[in-house]
């Protein structure tokens, strides 16, 4: 069965979201054969128990007033693009999330939510390309206020694993890659 399509996150399997699992959805009830394993902020305890279909249509967050990704953090906490309150939902009550250090935030551009490519250390970030690069490695800069060598070797300490890590997007409209960085 294809998995749905999602406008902000368009390859949830990719990024580590949503995973081949024979888990049953705590929402349908059926056994789909994937299960969404990013943040759930709900009181039930929700963790690795729905399937991306009942994210898709909105039944997991109408049935469990369950979020995703924090509302506020879209835009991140208004340090990017505002974007209309339809899109803050679909991106909090119907987007698979993803697992950063801190609580996430999703990347605006264009006046619109961006697609969530992926979580990146130094070496994936080198595969996005120069654009990806230089807007991480500038946010990096600007917030941890180091310069030249210094800031040229704590760069390339990006890890996905370990952190600092970077979290990549892309805006739907320009396609200007973008996105922030955290760590512990
Ligand atoms: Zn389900
Ligand atoms: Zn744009």
């Amino acid at each position: 069965m294809d998995l749905p399509r999602f406008k902000y996150h368009p390859d949830p399997v990719a990024t580590g979201s949503v995973k081949a699992s024979e888990v049953q959805c705590a929402c349908c009830r059926q056994v789909r054969g994937y299960i969404y394993t990013g943040p759930v902020y709900a009181t039930a305890e929700l963790d690795e128990s729905l399937c991306p279909w009942c994210l898709a249509d909105g039944t997991a967050h109408e049935k469990f007033a369950a979020s995703f990704v924090d509302e506020a953090g879209v835009g991140g906490y208004d340090q990017w693009d505002a974007v209309p309150a339809e899109v803050v939902a679909e991106v909090a009550h119907r987007t698979p999330g993803f697992t950063g250090w801190q609580q996430e935030q999703w990347w605006t551009h264009c006046g619109d939510a961006a697609e969530f490519l992926g979580v990146a250390g130094y070496a994936e970030l080198q595969e996005y390309g120069e654009e990806a690069v230089a807007f991480i490695r500038a946010a990096f800069s600007e917030e941890s206020d180091l310069q030249g060598q210094e800031l040229d070797d704590a760069f390339q300490e990006f890890d996905r694993d370990h952190g600092p890590t970077a979290y990549v997007f892309r805006c739907r409209h320009c396609h200007k890659l973008g996105g922030y960085w955290d760590c512990h």
